[in-house]
């Protein structure tokens, strides 16, 4: 099998040859047929998040996230084979079946896994991050649980549901109390557009979205924005208010630093909800005494869980959700889908097939 893998921070991938494994306990291998270039590959590669305020950058070498690693968690393949323990718990999957990867695993055997919020567990085991994942041509899933059968669903625009589809998915369901009103969503990346068509497919008013980029807001506004600001504009806090026409009750941060987390925390009316989701990096930028005078709720969301993530499939089915633009690569172009979405050239997501 042939991989792509981080062997030093920063550096480029490296294309790798290994002999092709043989599943083994209750693993299942599979062929990549689609792997998704997220920007959370970027902060792998590069390393770790800042932390600002002078702080030390968190890292993720610290942290457990060893080299050499294939990154990808936004992977979609067909099962070629079950492991010896796997095959009586199959869940109705067959080889030759095509299947969504759900790569946010735990330790599984803690409280948190065992109530299923295995993305939520003390001891990640996230593939594509702590264990390899589908910037290769094969890849092995630890239990047949983890595959999510696409039954028909375009495996190239279906891989970002892995990561881009249940985080935001995550996300908007801890503001659908506030779906009547408008909300403001920050960056109309991968995850910005998946937003836009899963809040109108859960029943949102819509949504103003904030870019420092032209072309992102461009594409914001054919993926269905109420409106559009441009975040670095000196009245933003402004507009977004006039955009708006009544009060902000939550905004759903997917960028994620200072600036954005202050502008989400201003727009936002007495009794708001800021969740943030983006991990660009930075220190809090709020004054204290206005948390509570506002009585702001400021809510941090990680991926999402494996329910979830069945949840989102069948709301992508039976709504028909359109799927975000994507710019399908070959694998050989890992480096250039990387280098591309760290220059902020691409509209959507990039994604691998090998
Ligand atoms: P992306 O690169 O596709 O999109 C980022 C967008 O943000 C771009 O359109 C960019 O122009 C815009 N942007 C950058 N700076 C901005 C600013 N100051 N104001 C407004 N817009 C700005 O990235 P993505 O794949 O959508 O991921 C977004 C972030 O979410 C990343 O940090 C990623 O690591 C993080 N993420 C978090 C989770 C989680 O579970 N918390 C999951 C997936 C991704």
């Amino acid at each position: 099998m042939k991989s792509f893998q981080v062997t030093d921070f920063n550096a480029p991938l490296q294309e790798v040859d290994h002999p092709t494994p043989q599943p083994s306990g209750t693993q299942v291998l599979i062929k990549v047929k689609a792997a998704g270039v997220c920007h959370s590959d970027l902060h792998i590669w590069e390393g770790g998040y800042d932390l600002g305020h002078g702080r030390k950058p968190l890292s993720l070498k610290d942290r457990g996230v060893s080299l050499p690693r294939t990154m990808g968690h936004e992977t979609v393949g067909e099962i070629l084979a079950f492991g010896p323990d796997a095959k009586n718990e199959t869940g109705g999957l067959k080889v030759g079946d095509v299947a969504l990867v759900y790569p946010w695993l735990g330790c599984g055997k803690c409280e948190t896994c065992l109530a299923g919020d295995e993305n939520m567990c003390l001891k990640p085991n996230a593939l594509g991050v702590y264990c390899d994942g589908g910037y290769a041509d094969h890849m092995t899933v630890p239990h047949p649980r983890y595959l999510l059968n696409l039954k028909g669903l375009d495996p190239i625009t279906a891989a970002p549901y892995a990561c881009s589809g249940v985080t935001t998915y995550s996300a908007l369901k801890k503001v659908e109390n506030v779906f009547h009103t408008p909300i403001v969503i920050f960056g109309a990346g991968g995850l910005g557009l998946m937003a836009l068509s899963l809040l109108k497919a859960m029943g949102g008013k819509g949504a103003i979205v904030v870019d420092i980029d032209a072309r992102k807001r461009e594409a914001a506004e054919a993926a269905g924005a109420l409106a559009t600001v441009d975040g670095s504009a000196p009245d933003a806090l402004e507009q977004l208010t006039k955009k708006a026409g009544e009060p902000i009750r939550a905004v759903i941060d997917l960028v994620g630093n200072a600036k954005t987390t202050q502008l989400g925390f201003d727009c936002l009316t007495k009794g708001g909800k800021l969740v943030i989701v983006g991990l660009f990096g930075g220190g809090a930028p709020w004054a204290l005494p206005l948390i509570p005078i506002k009585a702001i709720t400021i809510q941090g969301s990680y991926v999402g869980n494996l329910r979830e993530t069945q949840e989102l499939l069948d709301l992508v089915r039976t709504k028909h959700i359109a799927p975000i633009p994507v710019t399908p690569m070959p694998l050989a172009k890992a480096n250039e889908a990387l280098v591309d979405l760290q220059k902020g050239r691409l509209v959507g997501r990039a994604v691998l097939t090998p």
